[in-house]
């Protein structure tokens, strides 16, 4: 056989943007409109940067996972999770479509009396409740969740003090297959300190057991881990049910559903790989319903979720400060909003929209913020046609944990505006003043004249 003429490897650039051996190019298309309402006019009533709520949206997807469960299963209550958004327009719109309300500070409590929720729909969830918090919680038949022996000793006491008559549950963590564990919140399943907690509680006299929950983690890519989070919870509804004949009124499963955004160091998008809610409320359902429960027996099933019920209702529009080469020859272009805005920046390879039509031409660029430090990386890296200093651009899905975890930190924070199901914009939360800020600073006499 005749031995083949050798050939010298060839290296050729891949062009970006291009069809290549990893797909065909990747689109850049012009977000001109949230709803219909248009970008740049949006900016020039209201500034830049600015985040935008679609409430047409956090409806729909209310409305999507409230059928999703309720058509599995048969006694199903969402509660919205504060911290996640509590922006108060944002709560109110969860609240008219009847969503219960879970906080994780006296803070967010008052936040929910203050939006109208009656005390006997607010979870009082978190390992921080001060003891007039407890105390009105109490009061108000509110559903308070203990974390720790401490805190349930605390609430004995105060109910004596007090004559309180407390309805609680307790959190429940445990081993979902899950790794780290997420233990640090609420009581052991295996090792029996849940149980204890229980028998304790059965034990006080004023206290009473109306719930189970459990909050095993959040962007949780695994349904099967919500299926052994659901057994371990009726296990413990079982034995109360065989040991103390005490039918246990609910079992709260938490949150921790992802949202469809592309964690950092993915290989594919988050879109096609996170799964859908019908495939967490089946994990969830088929274990509870096939527990053995009688019929009248099935505890009511409450979801604390949060990000995926908001994550893609929200939009950070933003405007292009300037373009520069770095040293080693990468483009760099530095946008008017960075992470003190965009915290899940820290988590996301959040999508990112040119907002008017620019040319075929695509470069990789890395996005910094305005802010003056090294960590104001909104991307390392990303393929973007080359925007010019004043261009718009639009974030996609951060309508999760941004509006509650920003900073306030050498800037102000925004406006946010609400789009409403008529396409009209409302400003939810005024932009920062330095007025505002200031408001709760002080100054002593002797640096009064300084
Ligand atoms: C944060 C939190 C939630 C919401 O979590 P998501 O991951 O956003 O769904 C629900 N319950 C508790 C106790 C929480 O702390």
């Amino acid at each position: 056989m005749e031995k083949l003429k050798y050939e010298r490897p060839v290296i050729k650039k891949l062009i970006t943007g291009f069809t290549n051996k990893f797909g065909s190019q990747s689109k850049n298309e012009a977000v001109t409109h949230i709803e219909s309402v248009n970008v740049n006019e949006l900016i020039g009533k209201y500034g830049s940067p600015l985040f935008v709520l679609s409430e047409r949206q956090i409806r729909r997807n209310y409305q999507n996972a409230t059928r999703i469960f309720r058509t599995r299963y048969p006694k199903v209550q969402f509660a919205w999770s504060y911290k996640t958004n509590y922006l108060n327009a944002v709560c109110r719109v969860f609240h008219q479509e009847g969503s219960w309300a879970e906080v994780v500070s006296g803070f967010e409590y008052d936040k929910a009396i203050a939006n109208g929720v009656p005390g006997n729909k607010i979870i009082f969830n978190g390992p921080d409740k001060k003891d007039e918090e407890l105390i009105r919680a109490a009061r108000n038949n509110s559903l308070i969740h203990i974390d720790h022996f401490d805190e349930l000793y605390t609430l004995i006491k105060l109910s004596d003090e007090y004559q309180l008559k407390p309805l609680v549950a307790i959190r429940v963590n445990m081993d979902t297959g899950i790794y780290p564990k997420w233990d640090r919140f609420g009581f052991n399943f295996e090792n029996g300190q849940a149980w204890n907690a229980i028998t304790r509680i059965l034990n006080s006299e004023n206290l009473n057991l109306v719930g189970l929950h459990c909050h095993i983690g959040t962007f949780m890519l695994t349904t099967s881990a919500y299926a052994i989070a659901a057994n371990k919870l009726c296990e413990l509804a079982w034995s109360l049910k065989v040991k103390h004949n005490k039918t246990i009124q609910y079992l709260d499963l938490g949150g921790g559903f992802p949202s469809t955004n592309t964690l950092k160091g993915s290989y594919l998008p988050g879109t096609d790989t996170v799964p859908s809610i019908d495939q967490f409320a089946d994990a969830i359902t088929d274990v509870i319903l096939n527990y053995g429960f009688k019929q009248e027996d099935l505890p009511l099933l409450i979801l604390e979720t949060g990000r995926a019920l908001i994550d893609d209702a929200g939009y950070l529009l933003g405007t292009v400060l300037a373009n520069k080469r770095l040293s080693d020859g990468r483009r760099a272009t530095i946008l008017d909003f960075g992470v003190n805005s965009l915290f899940t920046s820290f988590w996301y390879e959040h999508k990112v929209s040119p907002a008017q039509e620019s040319g075929q031409h695509t470069e990789e660029t890395i996005l910094y913020g305005p802010l003056c430090m090294n960590i104001d990386v909104i991307r390392e890296n990303i393929t973007l046609p080359l925007l010019q200093k004043g261009d718009r651009l639009v974030v996609h899905k951060v309508g999760a944990y941004n509006m509650t975890q920003w900073m306030q930190f050498i800037t102000l924070r925004p406006n946010v505006v609400m789009i409403d199901k008529d396409n009209n914009t409302h400003v939810i939360r005024n932009a920062e003043t330095r007025e505002y800020i200031e408001s709760a600073e002080l100054i002593p006499p002797h640096l009064t004249n300084a």
